[in-house]
């Protein structure tokens, strides 16, 4: 019996600085950490994503322990184990008699609900305090996004940069401009190879856990072997320390090159540690800003990284709880095709998606431009159905949580927002993939024919695509080209490639291999 707080922490709350932590009494207070398994399972997330954040908890766990905090922490194979987050707390409040629950509002729309009803559902009160992790606030973002007719993240962008005096000499940009993108867009040299991150050898409690993972989950998508990541906030530390020295400089030449041998790029691996909490997005946006101040990064590097954490990443959250629980079921283009089986096994003869997908159930990771310009890509062309779309990508990657997976696959990738997110579909053939990257070349499809047997599927898709929401795309100035070199494509050329789609699409229908 405590008489304290009852101070909630989930799976991905593990900062040190947590404001449910924030004021803790160490000598009536008691910590609630639960591994239950309905959040293991409401989507079959790959089994490296679950024994990090299992072995991420535990160690989490054991460091509040070495500081003399109480920790009541309910492991998956407890006996008692409700299984629901809910239960746990309701279990908990009955054992601990706290005197109220503080908790740390989630990143996700469906657990907030769920956190709101819990002072009814125990009759203990329940303090939900603001996420302070991230840069910019739910309440800061729906300020700035009032009275505006679109938001674009640009602009986001400049205000974040100028509040958190990131890269700023005064009141301008450092080096004279927000934006270095224009840089950003070459494809890798056959002469480089980006060096291998690094990745860590799991401890006697991770190991543990994933022992745990293979025995309750091995029907889930994608393989342990690999497993490699940080969990806890030293290893993510030196993670990041690794790309800060080696891969930093080159990652704005080639942040959007892709290439067999190298399924990691220049990029810096750490959404998942910084998504549970085990890196603080303010201090890496320094850091890379001090290599820069020192000389050991070029401008349109750092710039670049510090776009997509200060940029990006606040600007997605701020729009999924901007327009939760509506965003959800939003399809603006009417897709509706269930997801191919090959999204699930890598078995495809398209060679940029087999790649794609394969290094996802091998390291529950793939990087933006794979994840955008690859599969989601395909998903867009062929009109998948966003519901299940979101699904796989917040099943397969590690650094999945919905505020974050949900406005990058339904509003960045399909477009299914109607342009929330971003102004125009990420629409491309085969020529886009051909330009970034050296899948094409060994591909069983050949990238430059769009209505041949062998034709690279993503060209006819494209333009059957562009054809298909023409009326849509017609009055959208960015989508004006496309639009008109379709109308300028001779009649028989149209109807080879839209006969070329529908014979796709209905391959995708039956399930046939592409
Ligand atoms: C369809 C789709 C689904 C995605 N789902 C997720 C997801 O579930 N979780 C997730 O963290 N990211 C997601 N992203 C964004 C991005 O692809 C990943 O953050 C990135 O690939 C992670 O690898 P990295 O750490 O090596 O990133 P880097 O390329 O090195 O970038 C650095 C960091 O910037 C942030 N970032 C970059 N782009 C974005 C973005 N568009 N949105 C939010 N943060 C961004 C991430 O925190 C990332 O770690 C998705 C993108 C797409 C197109
Ligand atoms: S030819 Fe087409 S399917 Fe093959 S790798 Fe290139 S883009 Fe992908």
């Amino acid at each position: 019996m405590s008489g304290g707080a009852l101070r909630v922490v989930l799976g991905d709350q593990l900062s040190r600085g947590i404001a449910s932590l924030a004021g803790l009494d160490k000598v009536h207070d008691v910590v609630l950490m639960a591994e239950v398994m309905g959040e293991c399972t409401y989507v079959p997330h790959h089994p490296q994503k679950i024994a990090m954040i299992l072995a991420a908890m535990r160690h989490f766990a054991e460091a509040l322990r070495a500081r003399g905090v109480t920790v009541r922490y309910v492991a998956l194979d407890d006996e008692g184990n409700t299984g629901t987050l809910d239960d746990e707390v309701a279990r908990a409040v009955a054992a601990v008699q706290p005197s109220r629950i503080i908790a740390t509002e989630p990143g996700e729309f469906r657990v907030r609900t769920a956190m709101r009803g819990w002072a009814e559902n125990t009759g203990v009160a329940c303090e939900i305090r603001e996420d302070t992790r991230f840069l910019c606030g739910i309440d800061e973002f729906a300020r700035w996004a009032e009275d505006r007719r679109q938001l674009r993240m640009e602009f986001f962008y400049r205000e974040m940069r100028r509040k958190h005096a990131i890269l700023m000499e005064g009141d301008n940009p450092v080096g004279g401009k927000w934006n270095f993108d224009s840089e950003n867009r070459k494809a890798l040299p056959s002469a480089i190879t980006p060096p291998h991150p690094r990745r860590f050898p799991a401890d006697a409690a991770t190991r543990s856990v994933i022992d745990l993972v293979a025995a309750r989950f091995s029907g889930h998508y994608g393989s342990l072997a690999d497993f490699g990541y940080p969990v806890t906030a030293h290893d993510a530390e030196t993670g990041c320390a690794d790309f800060l020295a080696h891969r930093l400089p080159y990652f704005g030449d080639w942040q959007d090159a892709m290439s067999a041998g190298a399924p990691f790029m220049f990029h810096a691996l750490v959404s998942a540690p910084l998504n549970l909490g085990l890196l603080d997005p303010l201090d890496l946006c320094r850091r890379a800003e001090a290599e820069f101040t020192a000389g050991r990064a070029p401008l349109n590097a750092v710039e670049g990284f510090i776009r997509q954490i200060l940029g990006w990443r606040e600007f997605i959250r701020g729009i999924y709880w901007l327009h939760m629980p509506d965003y959800a079921s939003k399809n603006a283009l009417g897709a509706d095709l269930h997801l191919p089986e090959f999204y699930w096994t890598g078995a495809t003869d398209m060679r940029c998606m087999a790649l794609s997908i394969g290094q996802t159930m091998k390291f529950a990771y793939a990087h933006h431009i794979q994840r955008l310009m690859v599969t989601g890509n395909f998903a867009l062309l062929a009109g998948i159905d966003p519901d299940a779309v979101d699904q796989w990508y917040l099943a397969v990657y590690a650094d999945a949580y919905e505020w974050v997976e949900m406005p990058n696959t339904r509003g960045m990738a399909l477009h299914a927002d109607g342009g929330i997110v971003g102004s125009k579909p990420y629409a491309a053939s085969g020529a886009y993939i051909n330009r970034m990257s050296d899948y094409c070349g060994d591909c069983a499809y050949d990238v430059k024919d769009a209505t041949g047997s062998r034709a690279c599927p993503f060209n006819a898709l494209y333009w059957d695509f562009i054809a298909r929401h023409e009326a849509r795309f017609a009055g959208n100035p960015r989508m004006a080209m496309p639009v008109r070199s379709w109308n300028r494509m001779a009649a028989p050329k149209r109807e080879a490639l839209r006969a070329r789609a529908a014979r796709l699409r209905q391959a995708l229908i039956e399930g046939d291999r592409l």
